[in-house]
C-alpha cells in the first residue's frame, strides 16, 4: 500500500502512473497514465488461454515502465464471476466457473504481482466502469450509481456511497427477473441457460438475435423488437431504482449503441414507477437520470484506472 497521506484527488490527470486492465470475453485492453487525459500506451490481446493473456500483458507493463518509469498499481476489471469474497484469501481474483475455455479458476492477481513490485487491485468490469464514470464521467460527483451494460452478456456494477458492490460475491444484476405476460412468455422463452426469460435472457444481444433471427444492430429502428427491448430495460431501471435508489443509471454495450432506445427506455420508467419515487431528479430530469456512458467503449478501462487511484489513497 502507499505509504502518502494525500488524498485521492478525482483530477483527469494525476502524478501516479497506474497499470490498467480492462478484461472481457473477446479482447483484453492494457493501458498506463494517470488519469483519462493522460493515457500514455494501450493494447488490445484477443481473449484467448489465459497464460498467453498475462504473458502479453506482463509484458506490455514491462515496457510501459521501461519507457515511463515505475508503475505505483496495477488495477484489474474483469468480466465474471470473479472471487471477490475474501481479499488476501489465496482464491481472491481468481475466475470462477466459466464456459471460457481455460479461464475457470485462472488467477487475475498472481502474474503481476510476480512480475511487478506494486500493489494489485481486481473488481468486475462493471464495478470498475461504475466507478469510473461517478470519478470522471457521466456520473461525475454522484456516489451511488448503476452502470449496466447491455451486450454479449448483461452486468451490473453498483456504486454505493462512493464504493463498489461486492457483499457476497458480487452482484448478478443480470439475472434479475423480468414480470411478463403468458402472451410474452408464449412468444419467448428467453435465452439465459440458467433462468430462461432472466433480464439478460431477454435483452442480450445474442438473445434479440435468437429471438428476432438477426444481429441485434440489424434491426430497423421501427422493428417490434425495441418495443419488447426497451420495456425489459425498463423493467430493469424500476427495480434498481426501488432497490438502491441510484442518482443515476447508465446504459453502455454494443446493443446500446441503438440510441432511441434511451428515450423508449425513460418514458418506460416513468410510467412504470407511476410518480412513486416522487423526486424532480427522476420525474423532472429523467433525461439526466437514465444515460449513456461519458467514456463510451472505454468505461472500463477508464474504471480500471480509477480503482487504482481510489486504492492508492
Ligand atoms: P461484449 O459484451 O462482448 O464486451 P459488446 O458490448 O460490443 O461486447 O456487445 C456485443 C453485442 O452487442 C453483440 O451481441 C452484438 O450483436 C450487439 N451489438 C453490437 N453493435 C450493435 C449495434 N450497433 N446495435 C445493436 N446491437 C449491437
Ligand atoms: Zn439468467
Amino acid at each position: 500500500m502507499s505509504e502518502s497521506s494525500e488524498p485521492f484527488e478525482p483530477g483527469r490527470t494525476g502524478s501516479r502512473l497506474v497499470g490498467a486492465i480492462e478484461a472481457g470475453g473477446t479482447k483484453v485492453v492494457c493501458a498506463a497514465g494517470t488519469g483519462p487525459d493522460d493515457v500514455r500506451d494501450r493494447i488490445r490481446i484477443p481473449t484467448t488461454a489465459p497464460e498467453e493473456v498475462f504473458k502479453q500483458a506482463v509484458e506490455f507493463f514491462a515496457e510501459q515502465e521501461k519507457e515511463h518509469g515505475k508503475l505505483e498499481a496495477i488495477a484489474i476489471v474483469t468480466f465474471g464471476p470473479v472471487d471477490l469474497r475474501r481479499p488476501g484469501s489465496e482464491s481472491y481474483g481468481a475466475i470462477m466457473k466459466t464456459p471460457k475455455p481455460g479461464w475457470a479458476g485462472a488467477h487475475w492477481l498472481t502474474p503481476f504481482r510476480q512480475a511487478f513490485e506494486c500493489p494489485v487491485y481486481i473488481d468486475t468490469d462493471v464495478n470498475g466502469a461504475a466507478l469510473g464514470e461517478s470519478v470522471w464521467g457521466a456520473a461525475q460527483g454522484l456516489d451511488t450509481v448503476v452502470y449496466l451494460t447491455i451486450g454479449t452478456g448483461i452486468g451490473g456494477g453498483l456504486l454505493v456511497s462512493g464504493e463498489p458492490v461486492h457483499g457476497l460475491l458480487h452482484p448478478e444484476v443480470g439475472h434479475m427477473r423480468i414480470p411478463r405476460t403468458e402472451e410474452e412468455k408464449k412468444a419467448f422463452p428467453g435465452a439465459c441457460p440458467f433462468h430462461g426469460d432472466c433480464l439478460e435472457g431477454l435483452a442480450s444481444g445474442p438473445s434479440m438475435q435468437k429471438r428476432w433471427g438477426v444481429p441485434a444492430g440489424e434491426l430497423p429502428a421501427d422493428h417490434p423488437a425495441w418495443e419488447v427491448q426497451s420495456d425489459v430495460l425498463a423493467w430493469a431501471c424500476v427495480n434498481l431504482t426501488c432497490i438502491l435508489s441510484p442518482q443515476r443509471i447508465l446504459f453502455g454495450g454494443g446493443v446500446m449503441q441503438q440510441e432511441h432506445l434511451f428515450p423508449m427506455i425513460r418514458e418506460k420508467t416513468l410510467e412504470r414507477l407511476n410518480g412513486y419515487v416522487d423526486v424532480p431528479e427522476v420525474t423532472q430530469g429523467i433525461d439526466q437520470f437514465i444515460v449513456p456512458p461519458g467514456f463510451g467503449q472505454d468505461a472500463g478501462l477508464m474504471g480500471a484506472i480509477a480503482l487504482a487511484r481510489k486504492r492508492l489513497g
